[in-house]
Parts: structure tokens; C-alpha cells; sequence
């Protein structure tokens, strides 16, 4: 197996919904997220999946869905009045956590055909989550 992988940054904004803590505050990270590719065959070029068709494929959709939205629970009736205030906002199911928001990038990049081993989200740089539908090694 080949595993080729890509680091991809955005910034966001995000509270946790009937969270008790300070992240129940409206606040804003910079995040870094590393998304690893696997496949068992090398295309005719050698590759296991062009870097640039990774960038253009996550890239792309990063820079146009996630970078600079507010990420929020679907309980959350905040994500209402910025809608109503124009701004777009990203409803995640459950919570906008680093594990949930790894998960969902793994499952969009999945959906776009892609075999997704991994999916690791830097909320932070000492804080990381990580999702894989596959035992970690
Ligand atoms: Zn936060």
C-alpha cells in the first residue's frame, strides 16, 4: 500500500454548544489539517495521487466551504441569526469539535472518491484529532 499525504491551513470560528467551558465562548482558531490518501497500485506516472490534483480536489474545497466560516452545532440558534446577518455559517452535526470537524473533512474528501485513510485536525499546534474509519497503526 502507498499512502501520500497533503497539509492544508484555514481559519475558522467556532463555539460548543451546552458546552461548560470557555469554548462555549465564541472564538476562532487557525487550523491545520493533514489528510493521507492510500491506494495499493502507482498510476502510469509512479503515483499513488498527484499532490496537485489533492490540493485542487481538498485544497479548493477548503478554501471555498471552510476557510473564514463559523463552524456550529445544528442545535444552535446562533447559526440562525448569522444566517439572518448574511454571514455563512457551517452546521455541523453534534458539536464543531477538532474530532467532528476531522470526521467531516474525512467524509467529504471520501465522497469526492478519494480513499481516505486519515484525517489529522491541529485545532491548535499542541492540539490534535484525528479520525480514520480503520484502527490507527
Ligand atoms: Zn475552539
Amino acid at each position: 500500500m502507498f499512502v501520500v499525504s497533503r497539509d492544508f491551513s484555514f481559519s475558522y470560528g467556532h463555539r460548543l454548544y451546552r458546552y461548560d467551558g470557555k469554548c462555549s465562548r465564541l472564538h476562532g482558531h487557525n487550523a491545520e489539517v493533514r489528510v493521507e490518501i492510500a491506494v495499493e497500485e502507482l498510476d502510469s506516472n509512479g503515483m499513488a495521487l498527484d499532490f496537485v490534483r489533492l490540493k485542487e480536489i481538498v485544497g479548493n474545497w477548503i478554501d471555498e466551504s471552510l476557510d473564514h466560516r463559523v463552524f456550529l452545532s445544528s442545535e444552535d440558534p446562533l447559526a440562525q441569526v448569522l444566517r439572518d446577518a448574511g454571514e455563512p455559517v457551517v452546521v455541523v452535526p453534534g458539536n464543531p469539535t477538532a474530532e467532528l470537524l476531522a470526521k467531516t473533512i474525512h467524509d467529504r474528501v471520501e465522497s469526492a472518491g478519494l480513499n481516505v485513510r486519515r484525517v489529522d485536525f491541529w485545532e491548535t499546534k499542541n492540539c490534535r484529532a484525528s479520525y480514520s474509519r480503520d484502527n490507527f497503526r
